[in-house]
């Protein structure tokens, strides 16, 4: 297979044959597929295999690959520049749309992936609160930045050791980490250490170890303790943003974050991430304040343009209820069909139009301490006999499943029919 042979020399050049980790099969065995094209549900790899794809590049694509409208754009875009370095009208397009229809945000500065708008969100915050400490949750990835490389998820996930090597304790000491669902611990740490805490970050949907999805009561009780000891409050929203409805994890909670980070749908599947906020946050930013920060291709065209296109597309037509409806279909019945020949019972835990397939439990997970023994190698079965099917899930059993509008019924049942054949070969 081509893959194969891709992926041998791959390795020769680039660490672990692959440019992101879990891109890797490190989480299921095996080698990675190489994949030559995709377009709406579909990905084709370079053997002329297809796909049906619920991993979707990990979350940008709403409407799935390439959709025509955004396509256009994009064509319409290389046509007429592909960086300035310099001011121009569709980064102003794409602010001004934002901040006209998400409350909370009053300013917002555009850089080139999640990674960097958090760790630039938490420049903001300490010079915002002159404190130096940062709490996160346990499981929670916020990107790939020192400070939060502990006890995160996403590539990290399922490892005995959370942490990577390469960073000193100097660059954590002043991380604090709290598991998931716990209000006595936090009180306790808030009580405790709350004056000297900048910010407190966590993803309103924990999406990067499973998904697990918190108690409103959790969150608002983070919410209240922050403003009690003038601490920020920072949403992640890379994944959840613009898709958990069009305002986020944010908008549904009715919880109104300091400062929120964005990335994924913002760029329309082109590298674009974002951190906003209120203005007296964001105009401590450079040249207006003295956190700085820069970049050479942020608010490139090309992604100013596509996330433009993307966003419009959603708050003009509200997908969110259609896709969801799609990802309870998919998931309830694709579950049954697998518990048919399964010697456990799986369960989908469902989010929107986010997926996470699992052993069932007695109760929600809510908490990475919850998620079942041998998860990961239970997975890792259901993914090869469902890939080799040609359905593609995202190669970790604690990555999330992603759905797009692309995703009609009769893919879906295409879907549920190869899973049936898979299931037979199991
Ligand atoms: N925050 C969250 C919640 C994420 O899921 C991710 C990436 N999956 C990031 C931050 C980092 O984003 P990026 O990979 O674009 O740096």
């Amino acid at each position: 297979m081509k893959s194969d042979e891709l992926f041998e020399r791959a390795k020769l050049v680039s660490p672990g044959g692959v440019h992101s980790p879990v891109r890797s099969f490190a989480s299921v065995g095996g080698n990675p597929v190489f994949f030559k094209s995709a377009m709406g549900a579909h990905l084709t790899d370079v053997d002329g295999k297809e796909y049906i794809d619920y991993c979707q590049s990990f979350g940008p694509l709403l409407f799935g690959h390439r959709h025509p409208e955004i396509a256009e754009v994009v064509r319409e875009t290389i046509e007429t520049a592909w960086s300035f370095g310099a001011c121009e009208p569709y980064s102003l397009a794409l602010a001004e749309f934002i901040v006209s229809k998400i409350p909370f945000i009053e300013k917002i500065r555009f850089v080139n992936s999640g990674t960097e708008a958090v760790m630039s969100a938490l420049r903001v915050a300490r010079a915002a609160t002159g404190r130096s400490k940062i709490l996160k949750f346990d499981g929670c990835y916020h990107g790939h930045l020192d400070a939060l490389l502990v006890k995160a998820g996403s590539g990290l996930a399922g490892l005995s050791s959370s942490d990577s090597a390469g960073i000193g304790e100097e660059l954590i000491q002043n991380t604090l980490v709290l598991p998931l669902d716990d209000d006595e611990s936090l009180i306790q740490l808030f009580e405790r250490e709350g004056k000297n805490i900048s910010v407190v970050a966590i993803e309103p949907l924990p999406a990067n170890y499973g998904l697990l999805p918190q108690r409103i009561e959790f969150l608002k009780n983070i919410a209240t303790l922050a403003k009690k000891y003038g601490t920020l409050l920072l949403f992640d929203e890379v994944i959840s943003g613009f898709r958990m409805g069009f305002q986020g994890m944010a908008g549904l909670l009715g919880i109104e974050p300091d400062i929120v980070c964005y990335g994924k749908i913002i760029g329309g599947g082109f590298p674009v991430g974002a951190y906003a906020g209120k203005a007296i946050f964001m105009d401590l930013v450079a040249p207006q304040g003295k956190v700085y920060q820069a970049g050479t291709l942020s608010a490139n065209p090309l992604g100013m343009r596509a996330g433009l296109a993307t966003l419009s597309k959603a708050w003009k037509e509200d997908p969110y209820p259609l896709i969801a409806e799609s990802t309870k279909f998919l998931t309830s019945n694709l579950t049954s069909i697998i518990n048919e020949k399964s010697d456990f019972e799986w369960e989908s835990v469902n989010e929107g139009s986010l997926f996470w397939l699992k052993q069932k439990t007695n109760e929600q997970i809510r908490k990475v301490s919850s998620i079942p023994k041998g998860h990961k190698e239970n997975f890792a079965k259901l993914f090869h006999a469902l890939l080799k099917e040609g359905i593609y899930l995202a190669p970790s059993g604690y990555e999330v499943g992603f759905l797009s509008t692309a995703h009609t019924k009769e893919i879906l049942s295409e879907t549920l029919d190869k899973t049936r054949t898979a299931m037979k070969k199991l």
